[in-house]
């Protein structure tokens, strides 16, 4: 009756069953973000996707250790090795702590992750939190002759290391293109070849964030943290790396020189990319200025929204493509999943209102097959919520004297919606909750601006605290306060 599990593997560009090194125990690693700013919803997109991986597993029945880090040091602007250090700059221009930063947008992170119904990883480490690991992995490195230190600065040696590997694996592109593509030395003179990448960099003493090493004051090249936190906690061969797919380039391909230089073992055995959220057919970056914001999709607060959608249909227009495909951001688009998410919704509301019969004319587990074999063809959840769609009919079906169920079938029924629904899309209906909700708050709010006015501030923010501790987050603007679900 089950069938197997299969994933496309970017390492190999083709599906493969999926077979657990030591199951039932699954080690997953995904690079998470970069925290100096807002996470947007393309970031958003990566980790929902990696979401419904974990969910699946764990539905399948392993025990996934999930690891997702943090990227808090050394990640430059430039993405090379070139420019400032994306933590610092933020600091500086605000004058603030880099740590401060870090602490800001984690926080907002995992506010974004939860609203979105995001699990948490099982281990969520930090590139700060493991310089000690970074810097043993660099000097390993350079005993095994893959490295070389110029001034303080160590770099990977990748034209000897292609010469008994093939570097280029992961992208599918020769050396040859890949030296030819790239111009000079990207700003680094010192470098020996072309691709070389840094593994420590030397810190200008201006630098805000650095540590003491063999080699003098400086930080990690951002492709090092992801090769030790994993080696860490997943060990030197584990079942699934992830990440975007812009990452396979040139920071997995780093990551993967980086660990069979210093382990002599291809770190994952399952590399999985997840395509990009576009706007006009343009990938979602902050750099290009085409990134919109959580909040700013919930509340409709952007110049290119013709209104607000709630959190579970940005998550249901997400999961409606693969996460192979790209997916294209548009007020149509989100329009048309809010209708088909209630039109879910609604159906399987009916679940609990459904009278039973004698017999029964609905065949649960060809239904289950259905769901199972559409998850199991590479996590194809669009191909999942078409099925749910015609689950949705049956329920209406039944609903309307139509079909006939009985008690078992629709216990069984029932049971079946919440693992594919619930547990494994993680969608639940929050449209009705909201509706209920607002106009309490807005009471709510009301209040508290009159304390604010009477300058009872201790009131004012008893309110704010409170209503924070139930899961809303209340944000004061020139235009006076509102508040969205945390
Ligand atoms: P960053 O914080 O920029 O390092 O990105 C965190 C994660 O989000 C990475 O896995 C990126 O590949 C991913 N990402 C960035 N932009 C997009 C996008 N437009 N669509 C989907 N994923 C993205
Ligand atoms: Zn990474």
């Amino acid at each position: 009756m089950q069938h197997p599990l299969s994933i496309y593997n970017t390492l190999s560009r083709k599906k493969e069953v999926f077979k657990a090194l030591n199951p039932p125990y699954v080690g997953m690693y995904v690079c998470g973000p970069t925290v100096y700013s807002d996470v947007h919803l393309g970031n958003c997109r990566t980790f929902i996707s990696f979401d419904i991986v974990f969910r699946y597993l764990q539905y399948l029945g392993y025990k996934v250790r999930y690891v997702r880090n943090i990227t808090d040091a050394g990640h430059l602007e430039g993405d090379g090795d070139v420019g400032e250090d994306k933590i610092s700059k933020k600091a500086k221009l605000a004058a603030l702590e880099p740590m401060e930063i870090v602490q800001k947008y984690s926080t907002d992170f995992h506010e974004v992750m939860k609203t979105f119904n995001v699990l948490s990883p099982s281990i969520e480490p930090t590139a700060t939190g493991h310089i000690i690991e970074q810097i043993e992995m660099v000097k390993t490195i350079l005993d095994s002759g893959f490295a070389y230190e110029i001034n303080g600065t160590v770099y990977f040696d990748v034209e000897k290391y292609n010469s008994t590997q093939d570097y280029g694996a992961l992208s599918g592109r020769k050396l040859d293109d890949l030296l030819n593509n790239t111009r000079d030395l990207g700003g680094q003179d010192e470098k020996r070849g072309k691709l070389d990448f840094a593994l420590w960099i030397k810190a200008k003493p201006e630098h805000l964030m650095q540590w003491p090493s063999p080699w003098g004051m400086g930080f990690p090249g951002w492709h090092l943290e992801c090769s030790a936190m994993s080696n860490k906690y997943l060990g030197a061969q584990f079942d699934i790396h992830g990440g975007g797919m812009d990452l396979a380039p040139t920071h997995h391909t780093n990551e993967i020189a980086q660990n069979m230089a210093s382990c002599g073992k291809q770190p994952a055995n399952y590399w999985i990319h997840t395509n990009m959220l576009t706007v006009n057919g343009q990938k979602m970056s902050k750099s290009l200025g085409n990134s919109f914001l959580p909040h700013e999709l919930f509340s409709g607060n952007h110049p290119l929204l013709l209104k607000g959608f709630s959190p579970m249909v940005v998550r249901f227009f997400m999961l409606q493509a693969h996460y192979r495909s790209t997916l294209d951001f548009s007020n149509e688009a989100l329009d048309a999943s809010e209708k088909g998410f209630k039109r879910l919704m609604s159906a399987l509301a009916l679940l609990e209102k459904l009278k039973t019969s004698e017999t029964s004319e609905v065949d649960v587990n060809a239904l289950e097959q259905k769901f199972r074999a559409a998850m199991d063809d590479d996590f194809n959840s669009p191909i999942l919520i078409a099925e749910l769609f015609d689950a949705a009919r049956i329920i209406n079906s039944i609903y309307d004297g139509k079909t006939k169920i009985n008690t078992a079938d629709l216990a069984s029924l029932k049971k079946l919606i919440g693992s594919f629904v619930y547990d494994i899309l993680g969608l639940y209906d929050d449209s009705q909750a909201a509706d209920e909700i607002a106009p309490v708050m807005d009471f709510i709010l009301k209040i508290r601006n009159e304390a604010k006015q009477n300058k009872d501030y201790a009131t004012s923010d008893k309110i704010r605290i409170g209503l924070n501790e139930i899961g809303y987050q209340v944000k004061d603007g020139k235009e006076g306060s509102s508040w969205s679900k945390i």
